[in-house]
């Protein structure tokens, strides 16, 4: 494991809540989609199954989205922003058999704010670390989706929609019109 426990899977929900709002189109529909993708990664806590709270997750998409595509001062920016605007504390908290990591809001916050403060927490590690170079938007070129690559050698190029076999299959279809011509 790269980083902490915590923020491996914090950075992977937030390329994934960012790529629910890409170019494969409204991944989060409704509440119950909102629904199914917390239950895949693993948020737990205060969730109010509302319009208003689904619109504010999806609100919070571009902006995240914003980070995988800007500079270092820029994430910095961003990050200590998003930590501010949630009044972010710090506390080491055990809950659901996990073992001690930190959350910077109460979980009875909102969930919009629970997801940025988490993804903030995770990105503030990576940039402490300085592996900012891990957060890639997918090599495919129909495709905007962003992934961190938390592969040992850094080779990570697609994301998980498919697109390296689609590429690999470019590729070939390329090699044999190349061999007849
Ligand atoms: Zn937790
Ligand atoms: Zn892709």
């Amino acid at each position: 494991m790269l980083f902490a426990h915590d923020t491996e899977p914090a950075l992977i929900a937030a390329a994934a809540l960012v790529n629910t709002g890409g170019s494969h189109g409204e991944a989060l529909p409704d509440v119950a989609a909102l629904d199914a993708f917390l239950a895949t990664h693993g948020w737990t806590g205060r969730h109010e199954r509302t319009e208003a709270e689904l619109r504010a997750v999806r609100d919070l998409r571009p902006r995240l989205r914003r980070i995988w595509y800007a500079d270092t001062d820029e994430v910095v920016a961003t990050v200590n922003e998003l930590l501010r605007d949630a009044g972010a504390l710090p506390q080491l908290i055990r809950h659901d058999d996990e073992p001690y990591h930190l959350h910077a809001v109460p979980r009875d916050a909102p969930l919009p704010t629970r997801m940025a403060v988490e993804a903030a927490m995770a990105l503030a590690d990576l940039v402490r670390g300085d592996e900012l170079s891990r957060l890639r938007v997918c090599d495919h070129p129909d495709c905007d989706n962003v992934l961190v690559d938390l592969s040992k050698n850094r080779s990570r190029r697609y994301c998980d929609a498919g697109c390296g076999n689609r590429a690999a299959v470019t590729a070939y279809r390329a090699r044999r019109a190349a061999a007849r011509s």
